[in-house]
């Protein structure tokens, strides 16, 4: 069976990051496996309905429960969580617990990422790009991980004891494309909408997508709503009047029905420099 392995940092990534192509391979027959890091308890109430004290004294124990019903949505058929902590944003009291996910051992984390990688034998990978634009030291590992799980799954020296090498196709990062970012902006202010871009279009300036970066755009047409479910699953984060809902559904796919993933690494000589349609296989991106 084809297979899928999402590694991400918190609760949510999965859901924000992706969601609608898993939830689209899901449909055609992939195994999808999510990696979840860290419980996300740095995390802040997102949402004012939630809150208030008593959430925030479980907020863990919710986040967990988030997961589950998000990635039950999505259509994962399987939820491993690292159980390391979060590891909050830079120069916050979260850096330094010692149970923070930057401060586990990069070798403990990638050795127990290959054990999993080789017994799922998945040909793709999904991780994170290097995260200039957000650099979360949780995300920021998440990247190194990628591509050390890339390397070290199929190499036979390295970590022996955690089951037979397997060499993973494809390492891809889902990623905000500035041209994606920039359609939708117009798209709401052409009819006349606020747009929930504005900020970013300001921090953005004149940056634009790196021309000589092999991407793959997925169609996911029919799958933006099941994403926004999946988000909406996470109650204490996600503002269901906010941010990721403020672009009407029929405005997303027919201005940009897509989702976007930069190629980290390849095993097959045939990923052409242009964009590719399919994360499984080296077909080129008509549209
Ligand atoms: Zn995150």
């Amino acid at each position: 069976m084809p297979t899928v392995v999402a590694l991400h940092a918190h609760p949510d990534d999965e859901s924000s990051k992706g969601a609608g192509t898993v939830a689209r391979y899901v449909d055609r027959g992939v195994r999808a496996v999510l990696v979840c890091a860290t419980g996300g308890e740095a995390g802040d109430i997102l949402n004012p309905a939630m809150d208030q004290p008593e959430i925030a004294a479980r907020l863990s124990e919710l986040r967990a429960e988030e997961l589950r019903e998000a990635a039950a949505i999505i259509g994962y058929d399987e939820v491993i969580p690292l159980g390391y902590r979060d590891s909050g944003m830079p120069d916050t009291e979260h850096n330094v617990h010692p149970d923070a996910f930057v401060n586990a051992s990069f070798d403990e984390v990638l050795e127990r990422t290959v054990a999993i990688v080789r017994r799922e034998r998945p040909e793709v990978l999904l991780g994170y790009d290097d995260h200039e634009r957000y650099p979360h030291p949780d995300h920021l590992r998440i990247h190194d991980l990628s591509l050390a799980v890339f390397e070290a799954a199929a190499d036979p020296d390295r970590f022996p004891d955690a089951g037979p090498p397997w060499a993973v196709s494809r390492v891809y990062a889902p990623v905000f494309m500035v041209g994606r970012i920039r359609s939708l902006h117009q798209a709401m202010l052409d009819r006349g909408d606020e747009s929930p871009f504005e900020r970013w279009i300001e921090r953005l300036e004149d940056a634009e997508d790196d021309p000589d970066v092999v991407r793959a755009h997925i169609d996911v047409t029919g799958y933006v709503e099941r994403a926004r479910d999946a988000l909406r699953a996470h109650r204490t984060q996600i503002d269901p009047d906010g941010f990721w809902f403020q672009v009407p559904l029929d405005v997303v796919e027919s201005v940009y029905p897509y989702e976007d993933f930069e190629l980290l690494a390849s095993r097959d000589d045939e990923t052409s420099p242009e964009a590719t349609s399919d994360l499984f296989a080296p077909v080129r991106f008509a549209g």
